[in-house]
């Protein structure tokens, strides 16, 4: 291992307000999973993304568990997914009992293929529910997917864990889903330590979330459940690094863009391809990550690459790999328009440091290294 210092994939930033907001709820005594903290972080994040009603949560992944349920997924129910993603974008479908029907992506944005999307309605009409991921913060083709949706009469789950920051022609990630959820984990453009969000239009279906997550109890002196509930309410100290976060939201998407339009420029004459957005997209750049092209793929493959980071102390990862080929999901169906896209970019891609605290000098190493495995 190299001596020098370890340079990650995507980790905190923190700038020091966070610790004004949480030093706020001790010196008021309120640690609570309630409080200032947690009303003003999900109002501040309504005020940033217009007119969403807020949930704020213990983690992403509570936010879509609670998403999934609104949607109203029953068990046996069908539900189109992003195949190419993280497991947590489909897992909550499994704990409502729900069947994911994993939907390919596309070569343009990385994100679900809308005429993949159009053969899985053909192919199973009455699905009533779509979850879809933006990758790495990329938006999704948007426009094409949720006139498929509407068509159908299908419920949107937005999944934009990745993409808070980024918009789609002139609209914000998380602002297209009946339901949409935010991540604030370790590794997310703006971080709680972990946490969550769940956003949307219909204030009654943020007060039945609410209900869920704090336990379902009936409005009565005493506990009274007619619900199963669950304890995924954000704590007022979390909510509180959320706030001193949301801050530097935008600057930490800039550097995020100024660290892919240097890998972009120093990789130019290289057999690889960064992750690719259409042009009127604003992406937030949570990741960088190149596909190597096939015809170099014997000189240098992800593997190699991500061997040689490793020796030096730098952190790089494959691409997500494609729910389909997870082996927990063997009996899912997999609907794919031109031959299995995903599978391809996993065998092709890898994700690039691309941490808010990397310095030029460190990335400059970073492609050094790049190109000496291709040379
Ligand atoms: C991080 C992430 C999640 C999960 O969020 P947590 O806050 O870690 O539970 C869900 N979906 C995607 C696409 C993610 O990247």
């Amino acid at each position: 291992m190299g001596e020098q210092k370890r340079i990650w994939l995507s980790s905190p930033t923190m700038h020091g307000e966070e610790m004004a907001y949480i030093q706020e709820a001790f010196d008021k005594n309120w640690v609570a999973p309630l409080g200032f903290n947690v009303d003003g972080f999900e109002q501040e994040m309504r005020t940033y993304l217009g007119d969403m009603h807020a949930l704020a949560l213990t983690a992403g992944t509570a936010a879509l568990h609670l998403a999934v349920k609104l949607a109203g997924v029953k068990p046996g129910d069908r539900v189109f997914c992003t195949d190419t993603t993280f497991a947590a974008t489909v897992n909550p479908i499994s704990y409502e009992g729900g069947e994911q029907v994993f939907i390919d992506c596309e070569r343009d944005t990385w994100n679900m293929d809308p005429k993949a999307l159009e053969l899985a309605f053909a192919k199973y009409p009455d699905t009533k529910v779509v979850m879809l991921a933006h990758l790495y913060g990329t938006p999704a083709k948007m426009d094409e997917i949720c006139a498929i949706c509407e068509q159908h009469g299908a419920v949107l789950i937005e999944d934009a864990a990745e993409a808070l920051a980024a918009q789609y022609r002139g609209r914000k990630a998380g602002t297209f889903g009946t339901y949409a959820v935010l991540s604030f984990n370790g590794n997310k453009i703006i971080t709680t330590s972990g946490g969550g969000m769940l956003l949307t239009k219909e204030k009654q279906a943020r007060d039945k979330a609410f209900f869920w997550s704090t336990q379902a109890r009936e409005n009565l002196p005493w506990y009274e459940h007619k619900e199963i509930g669950y304890n995924y309410r954000m704590s007022n100290i979390v909510a509180g690094i959320g706030r001193g976060q949301l801050l530097h939201l935008q600057e930490h998407r800039d550097k995020k863009e100024a660290i892919y339009r240097r890998y972009e420029a120093a990789l130019a004459d290289l057999p690889v391809k960064m992750n690719p957005y259409e042009a009127d997209t604003v992406p937030n750049f949570w990741l960088s990550c190149i596909t190597i092209d096939e015809e170099a793929m014997a000189v240098c493959d992800p593997e190699k690459l991500r061997l040689a980071l490793a020796a030096e102390n730098i952190e790089s990862r494959p691409l997500w790999k494609p729910m389909h080929l997870q082996p927990v999901f063997a009996l899912r169906d997999f609907i794919s328009a031109e031959g299995d896209v995903g599978s391809d970019l996993f065998r092709r891609g890898l994700c690039l440091p691309s941490d808010v605290k990397m310095t030029e000098a460190e990335q400059d190493m970073v492609i050094a290294l790049i190109r000496s495995c291709f040379a």
